[in-house]
């Protein structure tokens, strides 16, 4: 089928109480191992590209990528979400491009390190709203600040300096009308999220419950939300990388949070971790080999394992046959018969 919105994606998953997974790629191996996670489970899929991944793989490479899997994977509905646009400017390239979503995180300024105010994440926000809703696209905005650094975007903050208050959350969705809020609650981009198995008092599932009561018909987002499994980490090690200990976010906090209003999880880091651990083994264990379909094979096979597990966990596993597609055009009349309503 042809991309669908997230708006759509994530209204279904509300209607089912699950969640769905958004998975960043680079490149096409990436592509296909998540395409065929979302086949082997029966999955919706979202698949995400940040600014860093389009520079380096070239925005049309990405989306023709892209095409070629909507081709063929028929029976899938596929999200292509663009992941921490830093600017006006950024989100509108990605829908120009053909992404079917965009994240305007307006919580930093277009530095993309700078803690913003919230007045000028609104404006940015409304502006990103105002152009992706009259296309049809969907809008993902952010309030309070994660933690961590990935591909140059981050502010490199603790992640607990800047946690979501859930007052300027309602307000910031009343005067945005974004279709997904990303929220800050003590998770951190990249591999060290945690020196510990996360508590209550350094991953806020209790704020998390706060925002959901209070926007209800809002589609929450956890970032940062990859689970880190030791096993992944002990492949990379014991195969001569040097991950230093580290803890990723518990599987059941993200069932939790489902539970509460989280539609989208992003995960990126496991599937960095897969890839990473499957190359190293095929180097350290046959080191004559040059091929490079002897590693990226393997490679993708990880991934695609980590995938399809994340997609059974989070409950996005079987549903395909929830939708019929919705076009961008009859989104956009939607959008404009709401704001007259
Ligand atoms: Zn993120």
């Amino acid at each position: 089928m042809p991309l669908v919105s997230m708006r759509q994606l994530l209204d279904e998953a509300a209607k089912g109480g699950y969640g769905v997974g958004a998975f960043n790629v680079n490149n096409m191996e990436q592509i296909q191992a998540i395409m065929e996670a979302a086949r082997e489970t029966k999955s919706p899929v979202i698949v995400q590209a940040s600014r860093g991944a389009r520079a380096y793989a070239q925005d049309r490479y990405l989306y023709h990528l892209m095409l070629a899997a909507a081709e063929l994977y028929p029976e899938l509905p596929i999200v292509l979400h663009l992941d921490h646009g830093n600017s006006v400017e950024t989100c509108k390239s990605a829908i120009d491009m053909g992404f079917t979503s965009v994240m305007m995180d307006g919580s930093l300024m277009p530095d993309g390190k700078t803690p913003s105010t919230f007045e000028y994440n609104v404006q940015a926000t409304r502006e990103v709203v105002a152009l992706a809703h009259a296309k049809g696209v969907t809008v993902e905005g952010e309030i309070g600040v994660l933690g961590g650094i990935e591909d140059g975007h981050g502010a490199g903050v603790d992640a607990l300096s800047h946690v979501t208050d859930p007052a300027q959350a309602e307000e910031f969705v009343k005067l945005t009308g974004v279709d997904a809020l990303a929220i800050a609650i003590g998770t951190s981009h990249g591999a060290y999220k945690f020196a510990k198995k996360p508590t209550g008092e350094t991953l806020k599932m209790q704020r998390l419950i706060e925002i959901h009561q209070r926007l209800p018909k809002t589609h929450l987002v956890m970032h940062g939300s990859s689970s880190v499994p030791q096993d992944l980490q002990d492949v990379i090690n014991q195969y001569g990388g040097e991950l230093k200990p580290t803890f990723g976010v518990p599987v059941e906090e993200i069932q939790l949070g489902i539970k509460n209003g989280v539609r989208k999880i992003n995960v990126d880091t496991d599937n960095r971790l897969a890839i990473t651990g499957a190359i190293r083994k095929v180097f350290m264990e046959t080191p004559e080999k040059f091929d490079p379909r002897d590693y990226l094979k393997p490679a993708r096979q990880a991934m695609q394992r980590v995938v399809a597990t994340r997609m059974q966990q989070f409950g996005q596993a079987g549903h395909i046959a929830d939708y019929a597609p919705i076009s961008l055009e009859e989104m956009a009349r939607r959008y404009a018969q709401a704001a007259k309503a």
